[in-house]
């Protein structure tokens, strides 16, 4: 048919995915259309996900540290925090990266092309072009054609089906308008991003309840670091609901009244100022006309890809939260760009063996690779390595010495399969134990490595001496 617009790749959704996508494909010599239904780029990532929530975080930590050092002796006064300010801080952090992703499209002679895309047939994509924050239909269309396409149009909050139509009821997106600070909030599902955001609103001053299905918070971390996170957030919260089922919600002008079943819910209904819902993340598969091009979409919405990221189309590829689990910025990038080079014609494949996730929390939590659960579920024998921070001068220097650092290597190889850390920084000091993998280190490799003194990172080269059985002699 015809066309507006021709292109060697066409990248639906500018995301982390999507932009490292398209930035790679046009460095590597391809023609470069980008479709985008928000007025930036960036994707869930840069606009309401990984950057607003760690700007808001740090603002967090800031005002935790300044209530430690009252303890020690140091006085700042209490905090006083100017919301609208805050909240335009956040904005002009977004702006920051979202206009640095602007200008790399430019340099690159990227087209941004701004609308709701959905594939016609299988080298086709219609645009129905969109302006405005409200991303208003104009009414105007355009059609690109394609040689290949990379699908990236991410994932949204799932919204629980009985839960009515009310302001006070917010996804992740919505708590980071920072609207207000509600007195008593229900964090609905305990994983990453629901106690990331509870962290936030408790050190603005909401007082918190959360409630999850499964036997434990942040799931897919060994119960042992999250034990040490729990042990410093208790006086965030008022309840853990664990084993327990939010049944029904009614909003009514004195709060929003929610009942619970299961094992350690409350009989009565409770009453909430807010409640955040963090129950996960549906991919968009669905609603981008996917079948139009022949591209196999499940149920639940996801898009089934190889290791090339090809779809069952082949010149149509597909990356990121779209593919399906870690739903993570950092695993998008990666599929972006062998995406991107598959499309050059390079023999580009995604082999990472693992990929680290992280809570933002305070302090943090970061796993990579297998676990000590993960480990014992399969039968596999391991050795470990554990460093208590009490033992790292830099730790207890920052007065922050709760945390721990865990190395695990197979027994048979020596090689290191596994780590986990909770404490200050821990996902900045998880991406060593990530190379180390990749690299297939083993205690030695790592221990003999000199790490400079006196640092966290420190910590990392003294668990690994710690699995061969050697003590510390470095406070
Ligand atoms: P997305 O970022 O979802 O981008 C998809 C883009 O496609 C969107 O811009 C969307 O508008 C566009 N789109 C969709 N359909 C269409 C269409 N039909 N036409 C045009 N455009 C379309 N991950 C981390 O690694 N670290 C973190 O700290 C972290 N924190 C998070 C905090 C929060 C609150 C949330 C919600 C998520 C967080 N994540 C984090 C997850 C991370 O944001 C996602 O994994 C990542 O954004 C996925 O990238 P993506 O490229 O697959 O898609």
């Amino acid at each position: 048919g015809s066309a507006d617009l021709e292109c060697d790749v066409l990248v639906l959704g500018a995301g982390p995915g999507g932009y490292s996508a398209a930035f790679r494909a046009a460095d590597l010599g391809l023609s470069v259309v980008i479709v985008e239904r928000y007025p930036t780029l960036g994707g869930v990532c840069l606009n309401v996900g990984c950057i607003p929530s760690k700007a808001l975080l740090h603002v967090a930590a800031v005002i935790d540290e300044v209530q430690h050092f009252a303890d020690i002796g140091v006085h700042f006064g209490t905090p006083k925090v100017e919301l609208d300010k805050l909240r335009k801080h956040k904005e002009k952090v977004i702006g920051k990266l979202t206009g640095g992703l602007t200008m790399m499209a430019k340099a690159r002679k990227v087209t941004v092309v701004r609308g709701y895309g959905s594939f016609v047939d299988a080298h086709h994509v219609k645009v129905e072009l969109t302006e405005g924050p409200a991303q208003a239909k104009t009414g105007a269309s355009k059609t690109v054609r394609f040689k290949n396409a990379i699908i990236a149009a991410g994932s949204q909050a799932v919204r629980l089906p009985f839960m009515p139509d009310d302001p006070r009821i917010v996804d992740s997106t919505g708590a980071l308008e920072l609207k207000s600070v509600p007195k008593k909030m229900l964090v609905l599902g305990g994983g990453i991003i629901g106690l990331e955001m509870g962290t936030v609103y408790s050190t603005l001053g909401t007082r918190l309840d959360v409630v999850e299905m499964l036997d434990g918070l942040m799931q897919g971390a060994d119960r042992d670091l999250v034990k040490i996170w729990q042990k410093m957030n208790a006086h965030r919260y008022d309840n853990i609901y664990l084993k327990t089922k939010t049944v029904a919600v009614e909003a009514k002008p004195d709060g929003l009244w929610v009942t619970f079943e299961g094992e350690g819910a409350p009989k009565t209904p409770q009453r909430y100022d807010m409640i955040l819902q963090s129950v996960g993340r549906s991919p968009n598969g669905r609603k981008i006309g996917a079948e139009q091009a022949g591209v196999v979409v499940s149920d639940r919405g996801f898009i089934s890809v190889d290791k090339q990221m090809r779809t069952n189309v082949p010149h149509i590829l597909a990356i990121g939260d779209i593919v399906g689990q870690p739903m993570l910025a950092h695993k998008a990038v990666h599929e972006g760009h062998v995406a991107a080079e598959v499309c050059a014609g390079h023999k580009a494949f995604f082999d990472a063996k693992v990929i680290p996730s992280v809570a933002y929390t305070d302090p943090e939590v970061a796993w990579v690779g297998e676990t000590e659960d993960s480990l014992k579920a399969a039968g596999r024998k391991f050795k470990k390595g554990l460093f208590p921070w009490a033992a790292s001068g830099r730790a207890i220097a920052n007065g922050r010495d709760e945390g721990f650092t865990k190395l695990l290597f197979d027994e048979d190889s020596g090689r290191i399969i596994g780590g986990g850390i909770v404490g200050t920084h821990a996902g900045d000091l998880i991406g060593e134990i990530c190379l180390a993998i990749e690299m297939g280190a083993d205690s030695v490799d790592i221990g003999k490595t000199i790490h400079p003194h006196p640092t966290l990172g420190e910590s990392v080269g003294l668990a690994a001496e710690a699995a061969d059985g050697h003590c510390t002699d470095l406070p």
